[in-house]
């Protein structure tokens, strides 16, 4: 009988460790001795990173959308139907339209989501590029708005730490190119003492918002905000009117995942650092956005975890020892502007160290943008 692995994600960590484990063990999943089924929500697989540059109407969603099922190598099936409950004791998934898949090992990979409702007032009133709606719908804001008052408020956990202040630094750089900057007021602001959450992250990027007159303020907890006046309250006590609200609120796990008893309180999986075995169960992994890991909710993060995960699932299924653990890696390019940009690589042990930046990383990052369906496909 073929041992069964399940995968719960379509996004990029779910099919990076789908296409890994297909491409290597071609021949026994021929032979019927291992089956591979991604689960996923959505038929659709869309490239988040391009959201920062379709808030600046430098990119399109369905530019960066593909099929899933064209990203999927031979051996992979797919089922679009989301899955509504694990059950660790049965080894099983069930879905929405009531199936019951039973599983070997799972994988999941259900990634995270913006929590809007976790302050008063925000999904009313804030504008966001997280979800592909959103970046969208502040696209058409900002490229007809004329003057007044930007506001960026972040809380933690989220994914891509540093996608706020890369748009900061590329709406500065775009209301000057159409020279109404001294029009517009940016206010950068951050929930704990400094900029951003990495501590060479924030030296790097002070002098140059001090260079840009771009203004910060730092612990800066959004309270509630009012919709109809257009203020934040702030638990600190201050009140920020706004014309246009940026928001990144805090993100939460995969509904399933709670609604499973798998997630501590916000919906992410307790997961061992090394392993990535999630705690307690010995034939289920977890990665990308789905860990409670204290590290960066990145795609790259999902890509190093995913070659850890699917080579130890591997050995699992081949009846060998484990030999992979994961150390922590990640790697960012970080905009500085519309036409330069830094990077950042890091792991558990080192800190990261951003580079003076320059045209030729913001160009990597753009060739990156389009080489991502490669690194899906596991070609890459
Ligand atoms: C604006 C923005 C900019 C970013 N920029 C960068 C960047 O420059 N560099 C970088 O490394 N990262 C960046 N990221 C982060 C990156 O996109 C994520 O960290 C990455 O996609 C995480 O991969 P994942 O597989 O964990 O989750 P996802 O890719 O989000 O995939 C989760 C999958 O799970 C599916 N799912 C959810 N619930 C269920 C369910 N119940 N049943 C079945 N399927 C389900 C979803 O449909 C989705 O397919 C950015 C993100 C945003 C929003």
């Amino acid at each position: 009988m073929a041992k069964t692995v399940v995968i719960l994600g379509g996004g990029t960590g779910g099919t990076m460790v789908a296409n890994h484990i297909a491409r290597s063990m071609k021949d026994e999943i021929k032979r019927g001795e291992v089956s591979i089924v991604q689960v996923t929500n959505n038929p659709d697989h869309v490239y988040q990173p391009s959201f920062l540059f379709v808030a600046i109407n430098h990119a399109r969603v369905v530019d960066y959308t593909r099929k899933q099922k064209t990203l999927l190598s031979q051996g992979v099936e797919l089922l679009v139907d989301p899955a509504t409950k694990i059950d660790p004791k049965s080894n099983t998934v069930t879905t929405a339209s009531g199936k019951t898949l039973s599983y070997d090992i799972l994988v999941i990979a259900t990634g995270a989501y913006p929590d809007f409702n976790s302050v008063p007032g925000l999904a009313e009133a804030a504008d966001n590029f997280y979800t592909a709606e959103g970046a969208e719908k502040l696209r058409d804001k900002l490229m007809s708005f004329e003057g007044g008052k930007i506001v960026f408020t972040v809380d933690v956990p989220h994914k891509c730490p540093v996608a706020p202040m890369e748009l900061t630094f590329m709406l500065d750089d775009f209301f000057r190119k159409k020279g109404i900057r001294d029009k517009v007021d940016i206010l950068y602001t951050y929930p704990i003492g400094r900029l951003h959450t990495l501590e060479p992250c924030a030296n790097w990027a002070a002098p140059k918002f001090e260079e840009r007159g771009i203004r910060s303020e730092v612990f800066f907890n959004v309270e509630s905000v009012d919709p109809q006046k257009k203020i934040i309250t702030t638990v600190e006590g201050s009140e920020v009117p706004f014309d246009i609200l940026i928001s990144i609120p805090a993100h939460k796990g995969a509904p399933v995942i709670q609604e499973s008893g798998l997630g501590d309180e916000g919906g992410f999986i307790p997961t061992d650092r090394y392993t990535l075995k999630a705690e307690g169960y010995d034939n289920i992994y977890v990665l990308g956005d789905a860990t409670n890991l204290p590290i960066s909710k990145a795609g790259s993060t999902a890509h190093y975890e995913a070659d850890v995960v699917s080579e130890n699932i591997i050995s699992e299924l081949r009846g060998l020892p484990v030999s992979h653990y994961y150390d922590g890696k990640v790697f960012c390019f970080v905009e500085a502007g519309l036409n330069e940009a830094t990077y950042i690589t890091f792991n558990y042990n080192n800190p990261p160290k951003p580079v003076p930046s320059s045209e030729m990383i913001h160009w990597f990052k753009l060739a990156f943008n389009e080489m991502y369906w490669l690194s899906a496909r596991g070609i890459l």
